[in-house]
């Protein structure tokens, strides 16, 4: 364990992981743009760890949610295009003039307090059309209003239209119908755009779930995310189309061991009671570090090899395994939380069904509060 953490549980980061998937994805695109989407700390994994990958690997640009985010990396030193995908209120104009950050744009209003900044600035901002083709979240509609609007801001002053951005609903579902809908619409937008003189540049429109299975919908440059973590965005898409490789495992020393007798129970609640003599063992790791309380009872941990049940209810930085069946098992051994251990795995995906909840979830949430070692 690293010498700088604190504490006997930690997040596993293997960068060498992260590498081989963005490779894997480069293979699959062809000479496509990737704009690496390292939002929400890149899933939880560090962004700033990932982001030096991501680009040394020829990712050409970084997209983030909050405007915290592209500031941590230009402090960071990181001189890529940033791409903002969330909407950014036109009172934060000064920001994306100040960071360099390329916003999304989905408001004739918004756009005319970017255009007023920028002048006042003597700079020109490079914006994204933002339009929603289906998803219902953020963008100007696909109708006649949405076109004149986007239109004006087009020809907005000391503002350039880079290209057109959106975003699928459901491109991880077997079945494509809708997401070809949105192709269409985002084909027609576009063309009428063109077609007033607006030209687009960089059309994008992929998530990870396009990437795998919609070729159509590659246009310039595409944004993965979950895939470049090592995880597929759902159990629907096909997984041989990407070799993928995890890269985030969460661990935890066993701090304690104790022998105890039948009838003892165990966390609060007292919702686990032992049936026969144990060996309780107790984890520095609970809910506040992304281990959902949801998980408790239903949980698992590999120790020296081996599955081992996580009993009692989860608490908010502590847990307790059932190590009776383990042989040998000591004070200090390591328990894997996530991750892998010979042919033993816990997935995100094992406890995201067990919580009802989606990979994505499970992987941001361990990101939270519990330190990185990388590997
Ligand atoms: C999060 C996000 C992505 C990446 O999605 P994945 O499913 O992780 O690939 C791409 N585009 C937008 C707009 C997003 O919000």
């Amino acid at each position: 364990m690293a010498k700088d953490i604190l504490r006997p549980s930690w997040v596993e980061i293997d960068l060498e992981a992260l590498t081989h998937n963005i490779r894997e994805i480069r293979r699959h695109l062809g000479d496509k743009e990737i704009v690496a989407v390292v939002k929400a700390d890149a899933y939880g994994h560090g962004s700033l760890a990932a982001a030096r990958v991501l680009l040394r690997e020829g990712a050409s640009a970084l997209a983030i949610a909050t405007l915290e985010e592209a500031k941590e990396l230009r402090e960071a030193g990181f001189r890529c295009p940033i791409l903002m995908m969330g909407i950014t209120p036109g009172r934060y104009a000064h920001v994306l003039l100040e960071y360099d950050i390329t916003p999304v744009v989905t408001s004739v209003e918004n756009a005319a307090d970017y255009s007023r900044a920028a002048v006042e600035a003597g700079e020109v901002l490079p914006v994204y059309l933002a339009l929603d083709s289906g998803m219902g979240r953020i963008g100007f509609l696909p109708d006649e209003a949405g076109l004149a609007a986007a239109k004006r801001v087009a020809a907005m002053d000391n503002l350039r239209v880079v290209g057109l951005f959106s975003h699928f609903a459901s491109a991880d579902e077997a079945d494509k119908a809708y997401s070809y809908r949105q192709i269409e619409t985002f084909r027609n937008f576009a063309a009428a755009l063109e077609a007033a003189g607006i030209p687009l540049l960089k059309k994008m429109l992929s998530n990870s779930a396009a990437i795998m299975e919609l070729p159509d919908a590659w246009y310039d440059a595409v944004r993965p995310g979950i895939i470049l973590y090592g995880y597929y965005p759902s159990d629907e898409v096909d997984a041989s189309i990407l070799d993928l490789q995890p890269v985030m495992s969460v661990k935890a020393e066993i701090v304690q061991i104790k022998t105890v007798p039948a009838g003892t129970a165990v966390s609060y609640g007292r919702r686990f009671v032992t049936e026969r003599e144990s060996l309780i063992g107790t984890l520095p790791l609970g809910y506040a570090d992304g281990y959902p309380r949801a998980l408790s009872g239903k949980a698992r941990a590999i120790v020296r090899g081996q599955y081992a049940p996580i009993i009692g209810n989860i608490c908010m930085d502590q847990c307790m395994v059932d190590l009776t069946d383990i042989p040998g098992v000591k004070a200090g051994d390591t328990a894997i939380l996530m991750g892998r251990d010979g042919d033993k795995r816990i997935t995100p995906e094992e406890i995201a069904a067990k919580t009802g909840t989606i990979n994505y979830e499970v992987i941001c949430g361990f990101g939270l509060r519990l330190r990185k070692i990388y590997k």
